[in-house]
């Protein structure tokens, strides 16, 4: 398939719909895609297993919190007693206790988004 094939899709999707239950049912993938499309040059990619990895960390977390600043985080460590924040992706929780949140913003006022590391 060229990239300057513009209705390459459509002529795909069009002989896909030619296809019948029976031989979806009962033919190997490899053979139903040659049949279907002898005209074009089929690759078929080895299977990547797919696998979810978050990218959240304690240090990003802490780094969001540096970045509200002291005031907010402050006034939610009173209110809260502790701040938590959990990974809307991978539900990883992350809890903040005063003593960490005053060591975050020691830190923070050395080097703001810096990659200082302990
Ligand atoms: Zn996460």
């Amino acid at each position: 398939m060229r990239e300057s094939d513009r209705d390459a899709w459509d002529r795909a999707v069009h002989l896909g719909g030619t296809l019948t239950a029976q031989e979806l049912l009962g033919l190997p993938g490899g053979v139903i895609i040659r049949r279907l499309y002898p005209e074009e040059d089929v690759r078929v990619f080895d299977p990547v297993p797919v696998v979810f990895r978050c990218s959240c960390s304690r240090e990003r977390v802490a780094a969001m919190l540096r970045m509200l600043g002291h005031e907010e985080v402050r006034a939610a460590l009173d209110e809260q007693g502790k701040i938590d924040v959990q990974c809307e992706f991978c539900n990883q929780h992350y809890g903040f206790d005063e003593i960490d949140v005053a060591q975050l913003f020691v830190a923070g006022a050395v080097a703001p988004g810096g990659s200082s590391r302990h």
